[in-house]
């Protein structure tokens, strides 16, 4: 075991006993096994080599796990970085068109064969009697950020090589070079930050990789759980532990100790700052609402018809847009997020879009009374609040 121990010393380019990195942490090399410890808990076991606490520049007052993180802010914008130029093209058609009555009625007849308890004669029998068109616009702005933040870990020392802390600067978190995964989708990656790595001996088994035994506090023996440990049972012997009052601790299987949880057995523990990456679509959506007899929250289930998109580092406000209220909300959201993301995160690109969404309300008559019906979005969904024939398919 111990042999195996001074091998990997010998061989080991950044551990020995003129290693800074181990300071004054490292016990210096046991002559031969001693008794086993008791695990030690706390974070202390498990806390980076304290002489590199807040010693790696860039990375300052960052936390030891249990947390997010510590986040970090973003340097200023890339130069030269500013909004492109791109308002609405002033000959796009902004006018809308109304549906058919075919396909009002069609959407109206499928409405009603889809619901189990509505008779589709209604539908099938109407006559039409006015078409409003409610159309709408849908605004949505995405801005995709990056953010990213940073903590020490410790890992169990398998002797790979490291990039040790001291060879070289630790890069600064922002110049650590990440490839973006995909545009406009949230994302995460961690990486080990190069020449923050350092590695110590673990504080958990006092570097031996092993620890009592918190079952049998190391006798490799338990009481024997027929007899409660008196040997016999009525005026037998007990047959379950021979007599002996007592048995094979299974959790370390008689050995008195067991691998330590800390180091997995390893003995050491690997230290670095890890950088996590996180990537966010930040989406905000504004609806141009109409009217209120319809209930605004459907648009949500259906597509409309784009009438603009643009993608950008930074977009630009939209201000030509015929609906002022669009362009007001296209103005406030991207001023928002252009504030809300700038100090805590990068931005690194922006897309908005226009989009019409149909909604025309159908007024129409069966056997002489007025009733009326929503068809709305590219998809033609049906919404009514009053559908003249229902029965209770449900109780029979
Ligand atoms: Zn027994
Ligand atoms: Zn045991
Ligand atoms: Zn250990």
């Amino acid at each position: 075991m111990w042999d195996d121990w001074n091998l990997r010393n010998a061989a080991d380019p950044i551990y020995g006993s003129t290693n800074p990195l181990l300071g004054a942490d490292f016990p210096g090399h046991p002559g031969a096994p001693g008794p086993y410890p008791p695990p030690v808990e706390g974070s202390g076991a498990t806390a980076p080599p304290s002489h590199l606490m807040d010693k790696v520049s860039g990375y300052e007052g960052i936390s030891t796990g249990g947390n997010d993180g510590r986040y970090l802010p973003p340097p200023p914008p890339y130069p030269g970085s500013g909004p492109g130029d791109a308002a609405p093209r002033p000959n796009v058609q902004w006018n809308i068109p109304s549906i058919t009555e075919e396909t009002a009625k069609h959407a109206f007849v499928q409405y009603a064969e889809s619901k189990c308890c509505y008779k589709s004669a209604p539908a099938k029998e109407m006559v039409f009697r006015d078409f409003q068109p409610f159309n709408t616009y849908r605004y949505r702005l995405e801005t995709f950020t990056e953010s990213r933040s940073s903590e020490w870990k410790s890992v169990p020392y398998n002797g790979e090589v490291i990039h040790a802390y001291g060879t070289a600067p630790a890069p600064l978190p922002w110049d650590i070079a990440v490839k973006v995964p995909t545009l406009f989708k949230d994302g995460e990656e961690k990486v080990k930050v190069p020449y923050t790595s350092s590695v110590k001996p673990c504080q958990t088994c006092l570097s031996m990789g092993q620890t009592i035994c918190q079952k049998c506090h190391g006798s490799g023996r338990v009481q024997c759980w027929v007899c409660n440990g008196v040997g016999r049972r009525m005026n037998d012997r007990c047959s379950h532990c021979n007599g002996m009052g007592n048995e094979r601790c299974t959790t370390c299987h008689g050995n008195g100790r067991v691998t330590c949880t800390g180091c997995n057995g390893k003995r050491q523990l690997l230290f670095y700052i890890e950088l996590k990456v996180t990537w966010k679509n930040n989406a905000q959506v504004f609806l141009a609402d109409k009217t209120s007899a319809f209930p605004s929250d459907l648009f949500k289930k259906v597509t409309g018809k784009q009438l603009f998109t643009d993608e950008q580092f930074l977009v630009y406000p939209l201000m030509t847009f015929p609906d002022a209220s669009i362009n007001q909300a296209s103005q406030i959201a991207i001023q928002q997020h252009n504030t809300q993301f700038a100090s805590t995160s990068r931005i690194l690109r922006q897309r908005h879009t226009i989009e019409l969404i149909p909604l025309t309300k159908v007024d129409y008559i069966w056997k002489d009374i007025s009733y009326n019906y929503f068809v709305y979005g590219v998809e033609n969904l049906v919404f009514t609040e009053q559908y003249p024939a229902k029965c209770c398919c449900s109780v029979m």
